[in-house]
């Protein structure tokens, strides 16, 4: 039933021309419709000249423009600021009907709702979807109807939910190509897609990185990906090895279709092809989902500790502070495995999960420093960065998110190094100087003796660092400094 005459579909974080719920609903409900896309200046007027996700984005766009000019449509690209720029286009356009996908972020939320305000009074309406998770906000609760801060009866509920209500009404894709009579031809003289430089950027590292982009690009990395599936469970902690699916960019500018992935691992499972991969990549998803759910029901935890207790901590703060953080930054701590890893981010703007626990935990636990600031660099650095996955993923280093790691656990940077790159295959990509040292030495230089290192070519202090510290004095430092939520926890059980 077609309720209206024209609309515009506003992509943001869905840049893909199938099974997209917005454009789907879009072109069902109206006759002719048009597509946007905003590059925000209320965001990336912030953002530095060189970066990877401005680039990948833009190339993405070119791709989906094509795709929906073969439909019959085409993409309208403006710089502007987006809650401004959405209602102006739908006027200019004479749109009866904005639609796009639900974003779950604080600041996206206020921008939808304050372009609904403005539609609204221009008499149009914002129509949203659902479509970046399976389940959000408050879809998935406990038996007592509150959301779930752990996560593995989150998992459960999730998974019962799936195979019992939802699998046969919104697994399958929305449509879109069948619908294509629906799309309106772009209106005459619409300029071209601005170049990365007319948006104020520099071409980065991107395609040297052979990192792929739009959706072909995520249709290569799931397919790659599938004759690996199995193997996930046991291959995904290890950096050196070709383990996890590198999907994590197309999730998070919507080049691949969550509904997608997750059929894939289904269906993997379903047929015995999985092994005991697929089910645990799937655990993987629901996490993101779990990451969502929480940041849409407590947005405080972009500021705060999600338990509350834990803002009592005191960090390290001063100079010596912004200094230890900077070797942090830099990958200087004199620990291998942190600094190959910091490296990897550094240059390529991935880091491999196991890293991401590995790099957060030394930050937080052996520096002492506000996981806030550790979660700011992952945020600048990160293709893939994610504001729910990377809140949750720091406050579980942390110890003060939910279901997080008990405060008492902390990674020793050198057993993680010699159980998940134990013969240093990692560390020499990403720190040539250390490449000549053997498999038993990588890990600690400052342990082997001074003949080795000279005959490995490397020198502490000169071509790489002493140790920042020792992991044993910062691990007792940091159980005193943990002592403060153990005494709040404490007073808090009391009657
Ligand atoms: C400190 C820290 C910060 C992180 N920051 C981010 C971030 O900004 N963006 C981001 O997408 N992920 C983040 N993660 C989660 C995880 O490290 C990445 O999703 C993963 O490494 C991406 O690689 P992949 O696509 O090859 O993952 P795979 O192992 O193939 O997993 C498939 C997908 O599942 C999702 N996923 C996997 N692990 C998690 C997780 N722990 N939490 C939520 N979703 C998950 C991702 O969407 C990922 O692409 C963070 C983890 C930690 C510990």
């Amino acid at each position: 039933m077609l309720l209206f005459e024209k609309s515009l579909v506003w992509f943001r974080r869905d840049l893909r021309s199938f099974d997209h719920a917005a454009l789907h609903h879009a072109l069902t409900l109206s006759r002719q419709v048009y597509c946007a896309f905003i590059f925000d200046r209320s965001i990336l007027d912030e953002l530095p000249k060189y970066d990877r996700r401005v680039e990948f984005i833009h190339a993405s766009l070119l791709e989906l423009d094509t795709a929906l000019r073969e439909l019959g449509g085409g993409l309208i690209v403006r710089h502007a600021d987006a809650a401004q720029a959405i209602p102006q286009l739908a006027a200019e356009l004479g749109v009866d009907a904005v639609f796009c996908n639900h974003d779950y972020e604080p600041q996206a939320i206020a921008r939808d709702a304050a372009v609904g305000t403005a539609l609204k009074k221009a008499g149009r309406e914002l129509r949203t979807y659902k479509d970046q998770v399976i389940f959000e906000k408050d879809e998935v609760l406990s038996l007592a109807g509150k959301p779930f801060s752990v996560f593995t009866p989150y998992k459960n509920a999730w998974l019962k939910k799936l195979q019992t209500e939802l699998a046969p009404a919104e697994l399958p894709a929305y449509e879109v190509e069948a619908l294509s009579a629906h799309f309106a031809p772009l209106p005459p003289a619409t300029p071209a897609i601005p170049t990365l430089s007319e948006l104020g950027f520099e071409k980065t590292n991107l395609s040297e990185l052979h990192i792929p982009t739009g959706m072909q690009g995520g249709q290569d990395l799931l397919d790659d990906f599938a004759e690996r599936m199995r193997n996930y469970d046991s291959t995904r902690d290890f950096p050196a090895v070709k383990g996890p699916s590198y999907l994590s960019v197309h999730l998070r500018f919507g080049t691949v279709s969550i509904r997608a992935l997750v059929r894939r691992a289904l269906d993997a499972i379903r047929i015995g092809a999985g092994g005991s991969g697929a089910a645990v990549w799937l655990s993987e998803l629901v996490w993101r989902d779990f990451y969502f759910m929480i940041l849409y029901q407590h947005p405080h935890v972009r500021e705060r500790a999600f338990k509350p207790d834990y803002d009592a901590i005191v960090w390290e703060s001063g100079p010596h502070a912004e200094e230890i953080f900077q070797a942090w930054c830099d990958g200087r701590t004199g620990y291998p495995l942190v600094d190959a890893a910091m490296a990897q981010l550094n240059q390529t703007g991935y880091m491999h999960n196991r890293l991401r626990m590995v790099t957060a935990s030394f930050l937080i636990k052996d520096l002492g420093i506000d996981w806030r600031w550790g979660e700011r660099y992952f945020a600048e650095k990160l293709n893939d960065f994610d504001l729910a996955a990377n809140n949750g993923g720091w406050q579980w280093a942390s110890s003060s998110g939910c279901d997080a790691q008990p405060y008492f656990r902390i990674f020793n940077p050198l057993t993680q190094s010699e159980k998940f790159d134990p013969d240093g295959k990692f560390i020499r990509r990403y720190l040539p100087q250390l490449a000549k040292l053997s498999g038993e030495h990588i890990h600690a230089p400052w342990r082997v003796p001074t003949m080795e290192l000279q005959m490995a070519g490397v020198t502490l202090g000169q071509n790489y660092p002493h140790p920042l510290l020792q992991h044993d004095e910062a691990r007792a430092r940091t159980l005193q400094r943990y002592a403060v939520v153990k005494k709040v926890t404490v007073e808090d059980e009391r009657p």
